[in-house]
């Protein structure tokens, strides 16, 4: 696999990328206290088939379903089940979709209902060190100025940053290279060139960086049981300039939120 991708090969890679969105732009009007994991599950794989793709998660390295629902103090990687989400819960939805050979990779985490301030904080600053490592993803700079910028907005908040998950490369494959750690050195790491494509994906914690799995051997968890959060995109570099292939746009549209946080990322 190349880490250089021709302009159509993004095109295609846009166009997994924008079924995640739609995907999660439809589920953003189910998730409501009293709906399961599990439901949320299968609308997403039925809306994928639809769309003429393939969940892009469901067997890869054994996963067993289309999402990774991981709720409150769950990191990232937690298995769909037949609990009811509630009222003041957050919820960090992981979608992959695999179209015409190439992988799209999407996360956001949803409030339900009335979330704590001090969750919505932290939802806020998780979202904002996302927008501010795509900044650093162009022609020239480094991995680690991508994490830096990652690493310095949340710590310097107070929250924890999870070292042990990290963002990649993709396209024919959902994980390429290179890794996309969010935490790192300015100036250090492999140098960006036009073509490249990633998934820059912040794990951010309320309290500490630190984290277990469960012996389901999947679902990833603060080690303080304090929330974490989850926000990725898709972004190619063309022209020197980091683009967006995956958008927010179809779950603010779902939620009526007015937004232009992506605009310095679109043409
Ligand atoms: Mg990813
Ligand atoms: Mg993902």
């Amino acid at each position: 696999m190349s880490l250089i991708k021709s302009s159509e090969e993004i095109e295609l890679i846009r166009e997994s990328a924008l079924l995640v969105s739609k995907t999660l732009g439809m589920l953003a009007k189910e998730i409501k206290p009293g709906i399961s994991t599990l439901k949320l599950d299968s609308l997403a794989e039925n809306f994928i088939r639809d769309n003429d793709a393939e969940p892009g998660f469901l067997g890869l390295y054994d996963f067993p379903n289309t999402l990774c629902v991981s709720p409150n103090d769950q990191v990232v990687h937690g298995i769909p089940n037949e609990k009811e989400i509630e009222n003041g819960d957050i919820l960090s939805i992981d979608c992959g979709v695999l179209k015409n050979g190439y992988f799209g990779d999407h996360a956001y985490t949803f409030e339900v209902g009335e979330v704590e301030s001090n969750v919505k904080q932290l939802l806020t600053v998780a979202k904002e060190s996302l927008y501010l490592g795509i900044q650093q993803f162009k022609s020239g700079n480094r991995v680690g100025d991508v994490g830096f910028a990652i690493q310095n907005h949340n710590e310097l908040n107070g929250y924890g940053v999870v070292r042990e998950l990290v963002g990649h490369g993709i396209g024919k494959e959902m994980h390429e290279k290179p890794e996309m750690p969010n935490y790192g050195r300015k100036g250090t790491g492999k140098k960006f060139k036009d073509g490249m494509v990633v998934a820059i994906e912040p794990m951010i914690n309320l309290g500490t960086s630190r984290i277990n799995q469960l012996n389901d051997g999947w679902t990833i968890l603060t080690k303080d049981g304090k929330p974490s959060v989850h926000f990725e995109h898709n972004i190619a570099i063309i022209d020197g300039k980091p683009r967006l292939l995956s958008t927010f746009d179809y779950i603010y549209e779902s939620l009526g939120i007015n937004s232009n946080e992506e605009d310095p990322f679109k043409d």
